[in-house]
């Protein structure tokens, strides 16, 4: 009886520990994932970071600006178009 409850909790344990790593593993990948897939750019107005995917960018002398939002953005334009 011992034994067969000993082998019971040894079997639990060992599914609780494959689980916790493969969580950890797979948690690694997206932020590796992440990481990777997005470019994190300053907005030059008011100096935070948006991602590259925002729609609020402007193509200046070959150069991407990202900003945060619409507003930022006209900010942007109104100063270099002076
Ligand atoms: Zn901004």
């Amino acid at each position: 009886m011992f034994t067969k409850v000993l082998l019971l909790v040894a079997l639990v344990a060992g599914i609780v520990v494959f689980f916790k790593i493969k969580d950890k593993k797979s948690i690694e990948k997206q932020s590796d994932e992440f990481v990777n897939a997005v470019e994190m750019k300053q907005d030059s107005i008011c100096g935070s970071f948006v991602e590259d995917t925002t729609k609020y960018k402007v193509r200046l002398h070959d150069k991407l600006y990202c900003f945060c939002s619409e507003e930022c953005k006209n900010k942007f334009i109104e100063k270099h178009t002076k």
